[in-house]
């Protein structure tokens, strides 16, 4: 066993896999951090539940992964042509981004 007891079987095995760090920010998980487990490819493309395709990633990670991945093209397209129609007044203070 080791630093995390509370863990289970599957989480422990996924620490060790990924030397506990989480898969998207490459930070290592504290006993303070809330990891998930994801699927690398989802269930509904048919992948099987197997160890190889899921990873530990912070809760906090997960959902900006979820969150882009359900951003679909069209949306990005629109939100390049939103931004590229804003005047130039309301983009003052933006520049130092
Ligand atoms: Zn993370």
């Amino acid at each position: 066993m080791g630093s995390y007891p509370e863990t289970n079987n599957r989480v422990g095995k996924l620490l060790k896999k990924r030397k506990s760090k989480c898969t998207y920010c490459g930070q290592y998980f504290t006993t303070e951090d809330i990891m998930e487990v994801d699927h690398i490819i989802p269930k509904s493309q048919g992948e099987k539940n197997t160890m190889n395709n899921l990873q530990l990633l912070h809760r906090h990670c997960h959902d900006v992964k979820t969150r882009l991945a359900n951003i679909d093209f069209k949306e990005v397209q629109d939100f390049n042509k939103v931004t590229e129609n804003l005047d130039e007044d309301r983009c003052e203070g933006l520049n130092d981004i």
